[in-house]
Order: C-alpha cells, then structure tokens, then sequence
C-alpha cells in the first residue's frame, strides 16, 4: 500500500483513479488546479490546490505527502481549443508535465502513469491500432501527449525513471453511485450531449457526418468505462511499484460502436428516443477509432469489463440524478 499522488485528481478520469485506487487500499493525493477539475469530486484523500507549473508549490506537496507514485492526469483536453489556442496546451501540457517530471526526478520518485490518449497515433492506417501503430497527431493536443510519451521515455533511460503510457480510446460512463462523473464546459462529447438531448436540454443531436466508410455511416469509437480506465491505472501503478518494467499500452474494449449504434443504445437503456439529425462531417475526425487491446491484457492483466450499456446506464444516472444535485439544474 502506498501514497499515490494523482494530478487532475478533482477531474474525471482523475476523480475515478483515485476512487479506484482507495478502493485498491493506496493513499492518494489530488493535486488539481480546479480549472477543469470540481472540487465536489475530491472525497478520497487529500486535496493540494496547485498549477502542475508551479515547482515550488509541488516541491512543497511532494515534501510533505511522500508519495510512492504520481498518476498525471491533469491537462486540457479538448481537441478543438487545442488548434485556437496551441500555446496554452503546450504551456499546460508540455511544460507542466516537465516541471512535475523535474520534480519527481528530485524527490526520487520513479512511477509515473501518464493520460495519454489514441489521438497520439493521428488518422489510423490500420484498424484496430496496436501500439506499434505510427503516432502521428493530428492536433496540438495530439502532439502534447506525445511530447510526454518521448520525454518521460528519454527520462526513463537517463535517470531510471518508470513510466506507462496509458493510451485511451474513448472514456465514457461514470460512477453515480459514488457521485462522481463526467462534466465538461462546453460539453462536446458524444454521450453526454446525446443524454442533453434527452433531457430536453438541447433540440437535437447532430449525427457528424452519415457518409463515412462504416457499417452505417456514422463514425465509429471504442468507448471504454471510466472505471475500467481507472482499473488500468491501478495495475499500472502496481506492476510499476512492484519493479515491473515501463510500458505504453492502449485502453479501449477492442469493440467499435457507431454513432448510430450508440443513439440506438440509448434508447435502448432509457426506453425514449434521442431526437438526432445528420449534420456535416466534423472538422479532424477519424470515420473509425478501435484499439488493439492485446498488450494491456497481457502485460496489466486488464480487460474492460463494462459494455456500452452500462456505459449509458451510469452517465444516464448521473447527468439525469447526481450531476443536478452536485451542481443544480
Ligand atoms: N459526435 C456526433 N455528434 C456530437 C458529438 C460527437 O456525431 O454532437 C460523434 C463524433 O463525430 C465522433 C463520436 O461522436 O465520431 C465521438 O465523439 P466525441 O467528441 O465524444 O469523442 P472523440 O472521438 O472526438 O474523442
């Protein structure tokens, strides 16, 4: 059992690592700068308000908590803004991460389990993508993570470092139960916006483009529960305490669904229809994203577990009972 510090701990897929880890018996920490992340969702450990550039403030944090491990969740996210705004995902992404990476070095913490993402690989030349698959973003975000992936590996080889790279394909769903879920601003994913729709906050769900090279039309992902991802970063952060080797591997449930596949689903778990309209191709999307999850099972002993209903049936829960008593209509 050890003291695992976890940036963008007050985030999403942050706040479900360290539910995932608490659950697993570790400590954590959240260190978070409440700029995406929502302070209602730090509840295991506890909270370091901070910037991941500010070096004295986590000098200071990591004098004080000791911990064992960092799982770095903390960035921006949001593909779109990342081509408005390069230099803020840079400065965030790239000389955040490079602070904390200093940091760790001069504290003697080895484990670093990173959020990364599939949109590191670009447009995908085979389907699905194992992790050999040439990484060649498509967006400043893309190339953020990236950035990471090669310096954190460079700094592994000087200076002993241990990193996974955890690749995610879509996360969705949430854990209701625990109060905790998925809550963007401006929202622009999928399942979400698709749940809005339904509770009449939006008129329609448009379906980008019907015209891709799928089985029906509409784009394809691989959705993957977010406690299934933060399953992942528990065995990650195990096997790298344990002295395993470091690793990059994909997170995603091996099972591309469409956008139509998905509205069906819905409507499936909710029992009403989504009211949705074609609309043109969104700008940078790929028609089909599926992992290889080949090497996570092998190398984490890790598969998804949760399917795409389970998926719909805990953001359901959540954006329709939990999100509005956390944060009001
Ligand atoms: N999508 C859609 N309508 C929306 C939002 C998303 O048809 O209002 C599609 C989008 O084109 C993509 C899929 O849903 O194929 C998932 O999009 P999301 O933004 O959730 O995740 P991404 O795959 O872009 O990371």
């Amino acid at each position: 059992m050890a003291t695992i510090l976890i940036t963008g701990g007050a985030g999403y897929v942050g706040a479900h690592c360290c539910l995932a880890l608490k659950r697993a018996g570790h400590d954590v920490v959240v260190y978070d700068n409440l700029f995406n992340g929502h302070e209602q969702f730090v509840k295991w450990g506890p909270f370091e308000r901070g910037d991941i550039r500010d070096k004295a403030r986590l000098v200071d944090v990591f004098a004080r908590h000791k911990p064992a491990a960092v799982v770095h969740c903390a960035a921006l996210i949001e593909v779109g803004e990342s081509v408005k705004a390069p230099d803020r995902f840079y400065d965030n992404n790239v000389t955040g991460a490079l602070v904390l990476l200093d940091v760790m070095r001069e504290a003697g913490v080895k484990p670093f389990v990173f959020s990364s993402t599939c949109a590191t690989y670009g447009a995908p030349q085979r389907l699905p993508m194992d992790e050999t698959h040439p990484q060649n973003p498509v967006s400043p975000y893309g190339w953020t993570k990236l950035m990471i992936e090669r310096a954190s590996a460079d700094i592994a080889a000087a200076y002993g470092l241990k990193f996974a790279h955890l690749r995610y394909f879509n996360a969705a769903g949430a854990a209701p139960e625990e109060g905790i879920g998925e809550r963007h601003e401006p929202e622009t994913h999928a399942i979400p916006l698709a749940l809005m729709t339904l509770l009449g906050r939006r008129e329609s769900f448009k379906i980008f483009g019907t015209d891709w090279e799928t089985r029906d039309g509409s784009c394809l992902r691989d959705y993957v529960h977010v406690l299934d991802l933060a399953d992942a970063h528990v065995r990650a952060v195990e096997r790298l305490l344990a002295g395993g080797e470091s690793l990059a591997a994909n997170l995603g449930t091996g099972d591309g669904v469409t956008v139509l596949e998905l509205l069906a689903a819905i409507e499936r778990v909710a029992g009403k229809r989504v009211p949705a309209s074609p609309a043109p191709r969104r700008e940078g999307d790929a028609p089909a994203l599926v992992a290889d999850i080949t090497l996570a099972r092998r190398d984490l002993g890790w598969t998804a577990m949760r399917n795409i209903d389970v998926v719909i049936a805990d953001a359901w829960r959540w954006h329709f009972e939990i999100e509005p008593k956390l944060f009001g209509p």
